[in-house]
């Protein structure tokens, strides 16, 4: 029976190919208990074992991506290759697969229901009553489907945004519990739980797992497996109690407490047999560990000697979506933080994070320098707006003049400029005109092709998104960075650009740009040379966006370097 047939960009993909194996992963109890780290976990644990996996997100908001929310709401947005602004989980899934993955891997309520939306305005449900059941999770179904047939994958893992219980999901499970009813599909539901160990009771708790399994139960679906996260592991009598009222084996209970590194995971699942349950619950065979797996469990031990060893450099980032009502969350920077330690784990050293709030520089000088000269490199993120800037642009001075070595990202990239042109080029005032569209020196200015689509509020998507060539020039320390790479490829996310009508000045008092769009109009990297300065770079991409685990990027590999280096004198 062929249940549904999903067009996307212009291919037909048939899914009766060959049996499709689809592991569902949803969430019980509470949110951010590592679901995503789960899901990445357990993709990369069954590609060890030398099958194509995929990886897939869906997300239960209206947003049709995550490009419109604020990042202290939501967290990171994760841009792919392709261009789409995707959540942070989706970061995880790339580096814990070492995959690229595209936009047919991440939904959102809102991506689904647009389609659906078009299709009907298209004829093409032939005149019938299109209706929220069956047609949304139908759409759900075809998007799973294109994304395995896209990546010819053999496992695909999709994760579940929210929590059992809540309304916002339910078509995303009903999806789930369709396909389960797909006879060319073999499918598992693995809920991840939280176990409470209340202070005052001193006791770890099953009970709210147990409603969560009932919860999923009265949307027709049986877990199949629980991750049970905890701050502690598991006793037996917890591991049975879960067994007996979750229904599932006791062999099925995976024990999940905090570890180490989040990188150390897939060894913890390893170790208590999930991949061989999974992969024979699957049907499928238990297959021989890849060698990037063997790679991967080095990389683990590297890690852990490199938190041993005790050398912690100082890196600041001084950002401003942290604070959320009386707490700091530092998910909006998930891939900066994830990039600085994977250099870190390359370089033997376990660099300490430093959160700096740029707003108090604005009034505090004095307070700036004492902050800034307890560090040993400082990161100045992307961003929007002009909350905390002038503070940035003051930090900046300090790292240019002290020769701390310093690394901007995109809107930190901009600032570097800005800061150069003022204090170093002599042009009073310049800005970016994103803040001071008055500026005597528009030294960052707007892609001329994103006025229009801004004059008509085209705002979702009216950036310069996802990867582009650049091009590197020789002998710079770009080029050295890179390994002598002539043309690099990196992700992006930004509307503003350096302002061409201002290189030529900005060159000749002794700015380099490292690297420029293959056409030589767009700067894409912006450095002092190494005489001048120890490490003072800035990119107008994302390179965070491009770090893995056993692949470094070679912007934070170079910071981390360069402040160990400062760490030691
Ligand atoms: N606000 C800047 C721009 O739009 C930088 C964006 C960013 O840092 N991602 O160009």
């Amino acid at each position: 029976m062929r249940l549904f047939v999903f067009k996307w960009e212009g291919e037909i993909k048939d899914r009766h190919m060959k049996k499709q194996k689809v592991i569902f992963v949803v969430g019980g109890v509470m949110s951010g208990v590592g679901k995503g780290v789960t899901t990445a976990s357990i993709a990369k644990l069954i590609q060890d074992r030398g099958y194509v996996v995929t990886a897939l997100k869906i997300d239960p908001y209206i947003n049709v991506d995550a490009g419109t929310m604020n990042p202290t709401e939501h967290g990171e947005v994760f841009v792919l290759d392709d261009g789409d602004e995707t959540d942070q989980d989706m970061g995880n899934y790339e580096r814990y697969l070492d995959v690229d993955l595209s936009r047919i891997n991440y939904m959102t309520t809102g991506r689904v229901y647009q389609s659906v939306i078009e299709r009907e305005r298209n004829l093409e449900y032939k005149g019938k009553c299109v209706e929220v059941v069956p047609h949304i999770p139908l759409e759900i179904i075809g998007r799973i489907d294109a994304a395995i047939a896209h990546a010819s994958a053999d496992v695909a893992v999709v994760e579940i945004g929210g929590t059992v219980g809540e309304y916002q999901n339910i078509l995303f499970l009903e999806a789930a519990r369709m396909m389960r009813r797909c006879p060319d599909t073999d499918v598992a539901f693995v809920l991840v739980s939280y176990l409470p160990v209340p202070d005052k009771i001193g006791e770890m708790k099953t009970k709210p797992t147990q409603t969560a399994a009932r919860i999923l139960n009265s949307t027709g679906i049986q877990a199949d497996f629980v991750v049970a996260r905890a701050e502690r592991a598991l006793d037996q009598k917890r591991k049975e109690k879960i067994a007996m009222f979750c229904d599932v084996a006791e062999e099925d209970v995976i024990s999940a407490p905090d570890v180490d590194s989040i990188y150390a995971v897939p060894e913890m699942f390893e170790q208590q047999g999930f991949t061989d349950r999974m992969l024979a619950h699957l049907g499928l065979k238990q297959g021989v560990r890849t060698q990037r797996a063997a790679q991967w469990d080095e990389m683990v031990t590297r890690l852990r000697a490199a938190q041993a060893s005790g050398i912690r450099p100082k890196i600041g980032i001084a950002g401003k979506y942290f604070a959320t009502g009386d707490y700091v969350l530092t998910d909006s920077y998930i891939s900066v933080i994830e990039a600085i330690k994977h250099a870190g784990t390359a370089h033997g050293v376990n660099p300490e994070i430093v959160w700096l709030d740029s707003e108090v520089y604005e009034t505090d000088a004095a307070r700036m320098h004492e902050e800034l000269s307890a560090l040993d490199g400082l990161i100045v993120p992307g961003g929007f707006g002009s909350r905390g800037i002038e503070g940035k642009i003051a930090a900046i001075t300090h790292c240019r003049e002290h020769k701390l070595p310093f690394l901007g990202i995109c809107y930190g990239m901009q600032m570097l400029v800005t800061e150069f042109a003022r204090s170093v080029a002599g042009l009073e005032d310049a800005h970016t005109t994103e803040i001071n569209p008055d500026t005597p020196h528009p030294v960052v200015d707007i892609l001329p092709e994103q006025k229009e689509k801004l004059a008509h509020k085209e705002y979702g998507g009216s950036m310069r998104l996802g990867a582009y060539p650049a091009r590197v020039v020789a002998g710079s320390m770009t080029q050295e960075l890179y390994g002598g790479a002539d043309e690099i490829s990196e992700r992006h996310r930004h509307r503003y650009e350096v302002n061409p009508a201002y290189v030529q000045r900005l060159t000749d008092a002794g700015l380099v740009f490292g690297a420029t769009s293959p056409d030589g109009t767009l700067m894409e990297v912006a450095e002092l040379s190494r005489d001048v300065h120890p490490y003072f770079i800035g990119a107008q991409f994302h390179p965070e966006f491009r770090s893995r685990p056993l692949r470094p990027h070679p912007l934070f590999s170079g910071l981390v370097a360069a402040a160990y280096v400062h760490s030691t004198q």
